[in-house]
């Protein structure tokens, strides 16, 4: 749905009446046409104490054709970069700032202890005013949980409370996230640097990423705007919404889908697997014998290796007032029926070794919505499925994922009456609803083969809503 208010907002008009009124102004974002590259415009590095991603962080630039700049705190940068092939320098001089940045990204893995936290300070205080709209900041630091002494345990955890204030600072589309990186895990960041650096994470912001020391071998794609070249991906509740747009990028991506909806939406679904040169099946994934049919379809197919679990549907009704009946279907859908397929395609090998499993949950499931009990249930529980099967499946070389989107422009949210439909749309950093596509890019980054090393994240779509934040 078109969001009129975006438009007036940045019209010469409408944006001198809401800037005399102080009424948000969403910006609106860049998002990803194929063929771009992956980043248009300058990284600027900074780090703290002793960082220990550089060498890392110079393969990826250098892999993506990335220019860099060295932040004055971090002169080693410049050495690093030249080794690494890239052609570099130092940002601004005298103490004056440099040139406009499209992304700032600090290497805090350095950092053991809260007193060396001014790193952050200096390095984002002379920053962000240089950043370019719908510039990205990233943060690289270790998973608290696994470090060594309290005191890094601590700082690392910080980190937290910076970019997800940063997220409601920076306005202007700018978005930030924090990623810690296991140690091991170093050569399998760059699917991840890939995704937050591009348009393709438009709407995803104040997100914590988790990338471990992997399912596998790090996996580079022969060719990295077809990552998903010679894979067979399954998407449920495709014949329109998210899931349409799901099939669409994972098809852009290489690969061959397979489009799943009921039977009533047959028409429609036939349409999308059509446009995309993929396959239909008409399916209702709550009945008994889904999960059978499933494997059967697959292999048939010599196996799957992605399935998105998108298909979804909401009953809203206070708890009170809801029949057992409605709240049965809606868990169901949304939740045990992914139990059921998921044990079942990984039982039987059906989906392949080394296969992906994306799951959509949903903000709701995260910070509860008056009338949606039965529907926060099922997507706090697709959230639970996805952390405790995470370490079970990875004996397999599967990943479990899970996108929350939050407020997204469908059919779903356009039948939402006009006022909480506003509320909606303006209650996060982007002040807007999200895409589709969004979600859809989301999905991909979790599908590809180089994200062996991402498994049991919950990633939000949702441009750092102010709902379970
Ligand atoms: P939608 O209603 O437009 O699409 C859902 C699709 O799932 C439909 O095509 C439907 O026919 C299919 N489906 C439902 N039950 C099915 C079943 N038993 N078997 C097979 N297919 C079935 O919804 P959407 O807005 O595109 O949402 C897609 C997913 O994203 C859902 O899981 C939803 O809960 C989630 N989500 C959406 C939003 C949003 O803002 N739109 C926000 C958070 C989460």
């Amino acid at each position: 749905m078109k969001d009129g208010y975006l438009d007036f907002a940045n019209s010469p008009m409408g944006a001198k009446l809401v800037n005399a009124l102080g009424l948000p102004k969403p910006m609106p974002l860049e998002r990803y046409q194929q063929g771009q590259p992956v980043i248009q415009g300058t990284v600027l590095v900074g780090g703290g104490d002793k960082p220990q991603l550089l060498e890392a962080l110079a393969s990826v630039f250098k892999s993506i054709g990335a220019q860099t700049l060295a932040h004055a705190r971090l002169p080693q940068w410049v050495a690093v970069a030249n080794k690494a092939g890239l052609t570099t320098g130092r940002w601004g001089h005298d103490g004056q700032p440099g040139e406009k940045v499209k992304a700032l990204v600090f290497d805090a893995t350095g950092l053991d202890d809260s007193t060396q936290s001014d790193a952050l300070y200096w390095f984002f205080h002379e920053t962000v005013r240089s950043l370019l709209p719908c510039g990205r900041v990233i943060v690289l630091g270790r998973p608290p949980e696994l470090c060594a002494s309290p005191r890094k345990a601590t700082i690392q955890r910080a980190l937290e409370g910076l970019v997800r204030s940063l997220g409601k600072e920076l306005k202007k589309g700018v978005n930030a996230q924090l990623v810690y990186v296991a140690e091991g895990a170093e050569a399998h960041i760059e699917s991840t640097l890939r995704f937050l650096l591009s348009p393709k994470s438009a709407y995803v912001s104040a997100q914590v990423i988790r990338v471990g020391v992997g399912t596998g071998a790090v996996v580079a794609p022969a060719d990295w705007s077809l990552p998903l070249a010679g894979k067979k991906v399954l998407v449920t509740g495709a014949s329109r919404g998210i899931g349409a747009a799901i099939a669409a990028v994972m098809a852009r991506d290489g690969a061959e889908v397979i489009c799943l909806d009921v039977p009533q939406a047959q028409a429609p679904l036939d349409e999308v697997a059509k446009q995309l040169g993929g396959q239909a099946i008409a399916l209702d994934i709550g009945a008994a014998d889904a999960p059978q049919k499933l494997v059967d379809a697959a292999q048939a197919q010599g196996g799957w290796d992605v399935v998105v679990h998108n298909a979804g549907i909401t009953r809203d009704k206070t708890i009170a007032n809801m029949k057992e009946s409605l709240w049965q279907l809606v868990v169901n859908v949304n939740l045990s029926t992914q139990e059921r397929i998921n044990e079942a395609l990984v039982a039987s090998g059906a989906l392949r070794p080394g296969g992906r499993i994306v799951c959509v949950s949903s903000i709701s499931g995260i910070a509860g919505n008056m009338g949606q009990t039965n529907y926060a249930v099922s997507k706090a529980g697709v959230i639970g499925m996805v952390q405790s099967s995470a370490p079970v499946f990875s004996e397999k070389g599967i990943t479990i994922n899970a996108v929350a989107p939050g407020f997204i422009e469908t059919q779903m949210t356009a039948a939402i009456p006009f006022a909480i439909r506003e509320a909606g749309r303006r209650m996060n950093s982007m002040n807007q609803g999200g895409q589709p596509e969004d979600v859809a890019e989301a999905i991909a980054w979790f599908a590809s083969p180089a994200s062996s090393a991402i498994t049991g994240n919950v990633v939000r779509v949702c441009g750092q809503s102010l709902l379970g934040a």
